[in-house]
């Protein structure tokens, strides 16, 4: 790629050209560097990919699963074979350190790997003489045509929370990646094409808004997974299911973690400066607000300040950088603008990662990491889901008041406790209103065999990404009743 290259789509097993005629830069965060540019693909090139993969959807629904995951294990081979090519590709339009490409991709294998026991988790039930000579059975069969709208911030992590596993349940699959980092994708998709798969098996739609409602409105799209802020996500929740399709929308997020004072305070802190710094606050189970109790205040707080100070911020490529930029100019802009706010409404900027400069990177759009301390409950800086790196501090007496803050929240995504007391860690799992809970550790995507769970306006939806919940999103159940003449003669 270089900064000419028009990017393409890849539809019924062949690359186009699209017809669009807006195409947006693809950026290197950290360097500014233009890598590709990437077209607002029309809706009539979403509803031609949608009509071939209804196409493709007749056959590849016959082939048997235990035939469908050997591309599942070819698949696994070649993304192995393609690690660090994939991770490298990452880093440089997503700005991530490489270790956390790294760690991304591995994520994806790993939902590939669980997909391959698709033959036995979609297996169906049967019951033998519901009544007198009559068998009840429950099969399973795939949905359709499947469309999985992504966010910028996990490339190549997030379209594999559905991508294998509804291809291995036998749908066929739309993918509409982020328009602001398409090319991992495309790497993907080009590294795919060697599994000779089906034509019309796995399309790939660069776009944005117009892409993305010709999906929602198109007949022959039966299901919709999507990833992004929580905004987008009601807005695909409710176009989606008005028109009569199945939805799963992950939404955005704004995490709590609470610290009590018998916490070890030398691993709390290590460990939630990497969740709040981690991908440069960028993901969506990033610890955004630390509640500190009794006398954790001062203890964390000046470990704290210490560790953001501390951080290595760069260049992801280079492999001793710890965090790298946030994604775009506007959202520097943003996440500077916010710290602002936070200062006018009474925090204290402990430590400032405002108009950062790093040496050789002077065009990336850098923040460093940024404390700030005492922040109001009541306002919009506690509310708002910052997505960069930036902790806030706040500070109460107890633990219950602590769990109520954190239950206060309009998201639910993540919620951590820091501490060494079994009763405080059993209350805070059994209270804490969020979809992923961690006990003296950063929460990271849930291993593929655990679905990712979300609540409030952090999901909406039902079933949730990987593991058996991907497998019951991608196939509806039908329910046989059969009873053959003979066993009706002997009735009589
Ligand atoms: P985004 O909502 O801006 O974009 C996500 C996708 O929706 C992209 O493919 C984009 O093209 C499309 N889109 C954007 N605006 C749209 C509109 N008006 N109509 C239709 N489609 C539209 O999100 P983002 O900035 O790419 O990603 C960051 C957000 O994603 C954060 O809020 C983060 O918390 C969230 N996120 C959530 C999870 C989770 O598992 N809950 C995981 C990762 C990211």
């Amino acid at each position: 790629m270089s900064e000419n290259s028009l990017i393409m789509n890849y539809i019924n097993g062949e690359w186009r050209k699209s017809s669009a005629t807006n195409y947006l830069d693809v950026v290197n965060p950290a360097t500014a560097e233009i890598l590709g540019k990437v077209p607002l693909s029309p809706g009539s090139e979403v509803q031609e990919a949608a009509r071939l993969a209804n196409e493709a959807f007749a056959e590849w629904r016959r082939i048997p699963a235990p035939n469908r995951i050997q591309y599942l294990f070819k698949m696994k081979e070649l993304l192995e074979e393609n690690f660090e090519d994939i991770s490298r590709t990452i880093t440089m339009e997503c700005g991530k350190a490489i270790g956390e490409s790294r760690g991304e991709m591995r994520r994806a294998i790993e939902n590939v790997e669980v997909a391959c026991g698709i033959p036995m988790m979609m297996m169906g039930d049967f019951s033998e003489d519901i009544a007198r000579g009559i068998d009840e059975i429950m099969i399973r069969q795939p949905v359709g045509v499947c469309a999985i709208i992504s966010p910028f911030n996990f490339p190549g992590m997030i379209p594999f929370w559905f991508l294998p596993y509804a291809i291995a349940t036998g749908n066929t699959v739309i993918v509409k990646p982020s328009e602001k980092v398409p090319l991992t994708m495309v790497k993907v998709f080009e590294i795919l094409e060697q599994l000779d798969l089906p034509p019309g098996v796995i399309n790939l739609v660069n776009g944005d808004k117009e892409a993305v409602d010709a999906i929602l409105d198109h007949p022959a799209i039966r299901a919709i997974s999507f990833v992004g802020s929580t905004a987008v996500a009601k807005y695909i929740y409710a176009r989606g299911a008005a028109n009569g399709k199945r939805v799963q929308a992950q939404g955005g997020a704004k995490n709590p973690i609470i610290i009590l004072p018998d916490a070890d305070m030398e691993m709390t802190t290590c460990i939630t400066a990497d969740s709040a710094f981690g991908c440069a606050g960028q993901r969506c189970l990033a610890a955004s607000v630390a509640i500190t109790v009794g006398d954790a205040r001062h203890t964390y707080t000046e470990a704290i300040a210490e560790a953001a100070a501390s951080r290595v911020v760069g260049y992801g490529l280079d492999e001793a950088v710890q965090m790298g930029p946030v994604i775009t100019v506007p959202s520097k802009d943003r996440v500077e603008s916010l710290i602002q706010q936070g200062a006018d409404e009474g925090a204290t900027v402990l430590v400032d990662g405002r108009s950062a400069s790093i040496s050789g990177y002077e065009s990336g759009n850098f923040v460093r990491p940024t404390i700030l301390a005492n922040i109001n409950p009541a306002g919009e800086l506690a509310k708002t889901e910052i997505f960069g790196p930036v902790l806030s501090l706040m500070h109460v007496n107890t633990i219950d008041d602590a769990i109520q803050l954190v239950n206060s929240g309009q998201y639910g995504n993540m919620a951590c406790l820091f501490t060494n007391s079994g009763a405080a860690a059993r209350q805070f799992r059994y209270e804490a209103q969020a979809g992923n809970i961690g006990i003296n550790i950063g929460v990271a995507a849930p291993m593929a065999f655990f679905p990712f769970s979300g609540w409030k306006e952090s999901f909406f939806g039902t079933l949730h990404g990987q593991s058996k919940h991907a497998v019951e999103f991608f196939t509806q159940t039908k329910v046989v009743v059969e009873r053959w003449p003979k066993e009706w003669s002997r009735q009589f």
